[in-house]
C-alpha cells in the first residue's frame, strides 16, 4: 500500500469565488483515508466529529497531489453549492 504523506503546509483549499487555491490549516483529527469505517475523524472543513464511514471526499480541501480530505455531508453539500 502506498502511504500518503501530508502536512498542514501542503494542504490546499480551493476558493470558488476567487478561483484560486489557498494554503489551508486542517482541524485536528482531519484525515484522508482510514481502513476503519468506525474511526471518528474531524471534518476537514468544519471540524465536527464524524465517523470515517459516513464521510465524503472533499472537492475543495486536498493535498497538493489532489487527494481529498474527509468532510461531513453538510460541508460536502456546501461545496457543491459553492461550485455552481
Ligand atoms: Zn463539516
Amino acid at each position: 500500500m502506498t502511504r500518503i504523506k501530508y502536512s498542514k503546509y501542503s494542504v490546499l483549499r480551493w476558493l470558488p469565488k476567487e478561483h484560486k487555491y489557498k494554503k489551508y490549516r486542517l482541524p485536528v483529527g482531519a484525515c484522508i483515508y482510514s481502513d476503519n469505517m468506525d474511526r471518528v475523524v474531524s471534518c476537514a472543513s468544519c471540524g465536527n466529529k464524524i465517523k470515517y464511514g459516513d464521510s465524503y471526499t472533499s472537492r475543495q480541501i486536498h493535498t497538493e497531489l489532489g487527494i481529498g480530505f474527509a468532510v461531513c455531508y453538510e460541508c460536502y453539500k456546501k461545496e457543491f453549492k459553492e461550485a455552481e
